[in-house]
């Protein structure tokens, strides 16, 4: 399956390799760089977004309020408040 670039949807581009060895691909019309992963649901999140996303499904999984979910993921040193859990 081809990717497509996240960034603008073109679906040419040029691969390569980064230096960790994994394959990468630069868009030929916008010239960002991304990998097989792109295009999955949560690719484009940042870090903060997916903690937040991560918050969300333990607090949707588990009895917990949001809360604990906040003081829960704090000890693995992120940090979300608990108004953006629930
Ligand atoms: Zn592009």
């Amino acid at each position: 399956m081809n990717p497509k670039c996240p960034a603008c949807g073109a679906g040419s581009w040029k691969v390569g390799f980064s230096r960790g060895g994994r394959r990468v691909y630069k868009c030929k019309s916008c010239g960002k760089k991304f990998n097989e992963r792109a295009g999955t649901p949560f690719h484009h999140l940042k870090t903060l977004e997916k903690d937040v996303l991560t918050a969300t499904l333990m607090y949707v999984k588990y009895p917990l309020s949001t809360y604990q979910v906040a003081d829960l993921l704090e000890l693995f040193g992120v940090k979300v408040s608990a108004s953006s859990v629930g």
